[in-house]
């Protein structure tokens, strides 16, 4: 092999992954919980983004440590300060599908310099719009994973 041939290989594996395979079950807060709700969640169920929706699963932003970690700094009572105020909101958050391969959504993760990125599916909307249902949850955790997976010679 040379090297370019075996870059290929890895190459045509990373493309052929889809985010399906080796999403994780996403852990969200509804957007009417608090700050102190959202931390709490994140130290329970030891994840390190948190994705805030409505009624019906939708994606409404994106709760990361720092964004948590920012308001303690200030002099909030975080149990009355709705995690709206500190999220990261629809339109700005970049998210994938179970249907887009795990090499365009890494790439979306580099891009963009964060750390996970919600799954969704389009969902109809009463008012004739779309919206986003979180299905998942894809981190550099999974990522990882994969690469070890990789590496092992899966
Ligand atoms: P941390 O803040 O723990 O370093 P991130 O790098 O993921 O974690 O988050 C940096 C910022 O980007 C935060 O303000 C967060 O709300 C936002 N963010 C996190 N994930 C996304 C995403 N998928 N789309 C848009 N913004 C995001």
């Amino acid at each position: 092999h040379s090297g370019k041939s075996r870059y290929r290989v890895v190459a045509e594996k990373l493309n052929s992954v889809l985010v399906d395979s080796v999403k994780s079950v996403p852990i969200v807060v509804n957007e009417k919980s608090f700050v102190y709700d959202a931390v709490v969640t994140m130290f329970i169920e030891d994840v390190g983004t948190l994705f805030v929706v409505r009624e019906g699963g939708l994606l409404e932003g994106v709760l990361s440590r720092k964004d948590l970690l920012k308001t303690t700094l200030g002099s909030h009572d975080i149990h009355n300060l709705p995690v709206k105020v500190v999220m990261t909101r629809m339109p700005n958050v970049v998210h994938t599908t179970p249907e887009e391969t795990v090499w365009l959504a890494a790439k979306k993760i580099i891009e963009h310099e964060v750390d996970a990125l919600p799954v969704v599916r389009k969902v109809p909307l009463e008012d004739g719009s779309e919206g986003l249902e979180v299905i998942g949850r894809l981190s550099k955790t999974n990522i990882t994973r994969l690469f070890v997976e990789l590496g092992e010679g899966y």
